[in-house]
């Protein structure tokens, strides 16, 4: 029988985020810039141990998944573990964080193997900075990846930009565009200050993201996003658009009263907060041959140190991992 999963704060935790591999074909500056150190291939969760932990998270209520990384294409037949998640009873949404320099291959192999929705990262729509801000100059693929996630029925597919300032936020206006002209749904997020840019000093703030839209496109009206769930993302939209614009600001505009996840490192650690340091060793139990009673209750232990919220408004950053290698 399935139960339902709450933390000490009354917030339902019904979603998992699963690193897949702390690998990435790119190297965001804001991401992936500060460590080039990997994990060994002994020290990753195989897809049996993750369907595993899976299989035990949805007895408990979980009924969301999403892959992320690292990025998570690179990590070899992920399709096959997307096709033994969809098997697992009680899953019913399987998404993908990516940054889709891989889905011209396989938008289709993953559709057909389970998944529903991804969200793609891009930051930029000039092949010069995105060389500059990912390291590798392949904004072609990912172009071409959205439309090939589009065609595949990936529904919907998201866009995710980190906007920082003297950067990039000169194309704010440039993505909001996108939602009217072809119906793309774009997300804003503030950058999050984490190891590689502790002090996030190019953040841009989700009301000031707003408000440079508004100047140029006229007012944002709210709406009501059926796939919005209890993400952390406010949505819109500009009138004559079929898309979206989401903003997501977990420094100015917190969202931890709402949340609804925790996730699941490569290396088989359970993270309550991807902004506090805890983690509870998943791995070492899996490898132990722990009894599904026995993770169950490492699981019931990681949501049980879920607290109120980050730290970020005292300065307090967790300084352990960048968001490659924590799965973000
Ligand atoms: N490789 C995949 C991708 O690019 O989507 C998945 C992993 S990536 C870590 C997941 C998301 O985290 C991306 O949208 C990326 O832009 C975002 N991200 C990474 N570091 C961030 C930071 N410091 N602040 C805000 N978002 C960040």
């Amino acid at each position: 029988m399935t139960e339902s999963l709450y933390d000490s704060y009354h917030r339902q935790i019904d979603y998992m985020r699963i690193s897949v591999t702390d690998r990435c074909n790119l190297r965001c500056i804001y991401c992936n810039a500060s460590t080039r150190q990997h994990l060994s291939h002994d020290d990753i969760l195989r897809y049996e141990e993750i369907s595993r932990v899976v299989r035990i998270a949805a007895k408990l209520g979980v009924h969301s998944i999403r892959l992320t990384g690292g990025e998570p294409t690179v990590r070899p037949r992920v399709a096959e573990l997307v096709s033994m998640l969809r098997g697992i009873a009680g899953i019913k949404d399987i998404s993908m964080t990516t940054n889709a320099v891989n889905l011209t291959e396989m938008a289709q192999p993953l559709k057909r193997a389970g998944l529903d929705r991804v969200n793609i990262s891009l930051d930029t729509f000039r092949p010069e900075r995105f060389a500059a801000m990912c390291g590798v100059g392949r904004l072609d693929d990912v172009l071409l990846g959205i439309e090939a996630a589009r065609k595949a029925g990936l529904n919907p597919v998201k866009t995710n930009t980190v906007v920082l300032r003297g950067i990039n936020d000169d194309e704010v206006v440039d993505f909001a565009r996108k939602s009217v002209t072809d119906a793309w749904n774009v997300r804003f997020i503030e950058e999050m200050p984490l190891v590689d840019n502790p002090n996030g000093y190019k953040l841009v703030s989700v009301r000031e993201i707003k408000e440079i839209i508004e100047r140029e496109m006229g007012p944002m009206q709210p709406y009501d996003c059926p796939s919005g769930g209890h993400g952390p993302a406010r949505y819109y939209h500009l009138g004559g658009g079929g898309g979206t614009i989401g903003l997501i600001g977990p420094v100015t505009d917190c969202f931890c009263d709402t949340c609804n996840r925790f996730r699941l490192t490569a290396d088989g650690k359970l993270r309550p907060c991807l902004l506090r340091e805890d983690e509870v060793d998943l791995k070492s139990a899996l490898r132990a041959e722990a009894s599904d009673e026995e993770i169950e209750a490492l699981m019931l232990r990681a949501v049980a140190m879920k607290q109120e919220k980050h730290q970020l408004d005292e300065h307090i950053v967790p300084h352990g991992r960048n968001m490659r290698q924590i799965g973000g």
